[in-house]
Parts: C-alpha cells; structure tokens; sequence
C-alpha cells in the first residue's frame, strides 16, 4: 500500500468519451458466460460500443 504513488499516474487516467448526440459514454461491466466483459454505453442515447473510441 505505501508503494501506491508509483503507479498512481497510469491508474487514475480517466479519460472521457463523448458519443456524437453529446451524451458522456461511460464504461459499463457485463457478465456473460461467466466472462467480463467491458462495454461502453451512452448516457443520453443508450447506444452501445464495444470500446468508447467506437463512439464518433
Ligand atoms: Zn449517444
């Protein structure tokens, strides 16, 4: 836990990703078949990525 400063640049990094109606994509995590999975969804549109660089 003391060593956590190190890292702390890289695992903060929140980068933001805007869908085009304007909506923020914010990254949801799915269960299927007893796998993670990592979506992107859209706030406003509800519309649905794999990845949020998908929104354009
Ligand atoms: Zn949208």
């Amino acid at each position: 836990m003391a060593q956590a400063s190190k890292n702390s640049r890289t695992g903060s990094a929140t980068q933001k990703f805007f869908c085009s109606c304007g909506g923020e994509v914010r990254m949801k995590t799915l269960f299927e078949n007893g796998k993670i999975k990592n979506i992107a969804e859209c706030e406003k549109c509800k519309r649905l990525e794999r990845r949020p660089s998908d929104f354009k």
